[in-house]
């Protein structure tokens, strides 16, 4: 059974680690979708899809992945079979996003909905807002987008954009 999850990962942190530890249990490989994979450099998406990927990457052991890159299209009526053309075959989206979760019903896909982990802390704005406030963040990234942060400067990147 392959699974779908999609996110922006700005940065990938501990909740979607537990959620694609979640799908995991139920499915045989994950499929990763980086999205809004232009965007780079802003405050809302600092980093680039390259370096998505290389935090993901660096954080997951012992699950079978693959990740593609999902640029925004910016129509929610043909957002699907825009993720479609971009991504092989899949079982099951799972997903927390309520829009998300409207558009692949609509479209016919099986959607499992997935629990919230600890939203108040495990949120990309969250992390963003604590690096800019210049609070504590890094337990609430796996080490594997620590050491990827630490190699491009993510920190100062944010600083700079906000
Ligand atoms: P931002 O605040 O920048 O939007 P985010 O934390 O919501 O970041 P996204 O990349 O937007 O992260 O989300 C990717 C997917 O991961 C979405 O389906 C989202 O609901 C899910 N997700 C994000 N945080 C958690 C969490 N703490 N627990 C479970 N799922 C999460
Ligand atoms: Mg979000």
């Amino acid at each position: 059974m392959r699974a779908l999850i999609i996110g922006r990962f700005q940065p990938f942190h501990l909740g979607h680690l537990r959620l694609i530890e979640f799908a995991a249990r139920e499915a045989d490989s994950i499929i990763i979708g980086i999205g809004s994979s232009q965007e780079s450099n802003t405050r809302e998406n600092p980093f680039s899809a390259a370096e998505r990927r290389r935090m993901i990457e660096s954080s997951l052991a012992e699950i079978t992945f693959e990740i593609f890159e999902i640029p925004d299209i910016n129509n929610n009526e043909i957002w699907v079979s825009h993720v479609k053309e971009i991504i092989p075959e899949f079982d099951s989206v799972y997903t927390n996003a309520e829009l998300e979760r409207h558009l692949f019903k609509e479209a016919g896909c099986k959607v499992r909905e997935t629990p919230f982990f600890d939203r108040g802390n495990y949120s990309g704005t969250e992390i963003r807002r604590r690096i800019l406030a210049g609070e504590v963040w890094e337990d609430l990234v796996p080490e594997g987008t620590l050491k990827v942060m630490e190699e491009i400067k993510g920190e100062a990147r944010i600083r700079e954009l906000g």
